[in-house]
């Protein structure tokens, strides 16, 4: 039930940032004890920022708040298969669990191109769990990018 939530949430972060017109993905960092510790959805146009991907801003808000650089034992949740940026932040964190939703064939770091966690210079590879909502986070993808082509003339 905690595993379901904490996803559901991460996806109410990518719907909210479709709402702002913003790529629709959204990332939770969970404690050890469960607690969420940050939510966050994808804000790369509001602040002109090609790393604002809500992985790096959720575990950005989650270091800031704890006052550590290192997420030991904690859990990301994410709705999309997260970039080679945001796995190689993953690995630096040290997250214990990364669960995602929908894959990336085009832009995925895990499964698909760099493979960040499956190269021997990574230095933390966390348990990674994917397809979890994957059909409600890719939906949700689908949605907003042929919304955005009905808008071109
Ligand atoms: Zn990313």
């Amino acid at each position: 039930m905690v595993f379901r939530s904490n996803m559901s949430l991460a996806l109410e972060e990518a719907r909210q940032a479709a709402a702002r017109g913003e790529v629709p993905v959204g990332a939770v960092v969970v404690a050890p004890d469960g607690t969420v510790i940050a939510a966050a959805g994808n804000r790369t146009r509001e602040l002109n920022d090609p790393t604002a991907h809500a992985e790096m801003l959720a575990i950005r808000e989650a270091c800031a708040l704890l006052g550590v650089e290192r997420l030991i034992g904690h859990d990301l949740y994410v709705t999309l298969e997260p970039c080679p940026m945001c796995a190689g932040a993953i690995s630096n964190a040290r997250l214990r669990r990364v669960y995602y939703g929908a894959e990336d064939r085009k832009s995925g770091g895990v499964a698909h191109g760099a493979r960040v966690f499956s190269h021997p210079q990574c230095h933390h590879v966390p348990e990674v769990y994917d397809g979890v909502s994957a059909a409600e986070a890719e939906r949700l993808l689908v949605d907003f990018f042929a919304a955005r082509r009905d808008d071109e003339p």
